[in-house]
Protein backbone atom coordinates (compact mmCIF):
# COMPACT_ATOMS: atom_id res chain seq x y z
CA UNK A 1 0.00 0.00 0.00
CA UNK A 2 1.59 2.80 -1.09
CA UNK A 3 0.64 6.25 1.12
CA UNK A 4 2.31 9.00 -0.46
CA UNK A 5 0.90 11.78 0.59
CA UNK A 6 0.88 15.40 -0.63
CA UNK A 7 1.86 16.27 2.77
CA UNK A 8 5.57 16.91 3.48
CA UNK A 9 6.88 14.85 6.06
CA UNK A 10 9.99 15.47 7.59
CA UNK A 11 12.02 13.42 9.91
CA UNK A 12 10.46 15.20 12.62
CA UNK A 13 8.41 12.01 14.92
CA UNK A 14 5.12 14.06 15.44
CA UNK A 15 4.12 10.52 17.66
CA UNK A 16 6.66 10.95 20.15
CA UNK A 17 6.69 14.18 22.03
CA UNK A 18 10.40 14.57 23.26
CA UNK A 19 13.05 16.83 22.02
CA UNK A 20 14.79 16.44 18.78
CA UNK A 21 17.90 17.57 20.37
CA UNK A 22 18.14 15.73 23.73
CA UNK A 23 15.55 14.24 23.68
CA UNK A 24 13.61 15.27 26.71
CA UNK A 25 10.11 15.66 27.68
CA UNK A 26 10.02 18.69 29.70
CA UNK A 27 8.67 21.84 28.70
CA UNK A 28 8.62 21.32 24.88
CA UNK A 29 8.76 24.03 22.05
CA UNK A 30 6.84 22.77 18.84
CA UNK A 31 7.41 25.69 16.17
CA UNK A 32 8.50 25.32 12.41
CA UNK A 33 8.01 22.06 12.58
CA UNK A 34 10.45 21.32 15.22
CA UNK A 35 10.43 20.08 18.53
CA UNK A 36 12.71 21.15 21.07
CA UNK A 37 12.83 21.51 24.51
CA UNK A 38 13.11 25.07 26.04
CA UNK A 39 16.58 24.42 26.65
CA UNK A 40 17.71 23.53 23.43
CA UNK A 41 15.24 26.01 21.82
CA UNK A 42 16.75 28.78 23.73
CA UNK A 43 20.44 28.04 22.49
CA UNK A 44 19.08 27.73 19.37
CA UNK A 45 16.44 30.51 18.57
CA UNK A 46 19.37 33.07 17.98
CA UNK A 47 21.44 30.52 15.48
CA UNK A 48 18.11 29.95 13.51
CA UNK A 49 17.47 34.00 13.64
CA UNK A 50 14.66 33.76 16.26
CA UNK A 51 14.05 36.64 18.33
CA UNK A 52 12.01 36.66 22.07
CA UNK A 53 8.67 36.19 21.70
CA UNK A 54 8.09 36.98 24.76
ZN1 LIG B 1 16.37 19.55 24.22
Amino acid sequence: MAEKTKTPQKKVSYGSNVCQMCGRKQGLVRRYNIMFCRQCFREWAPTMGFKKMN
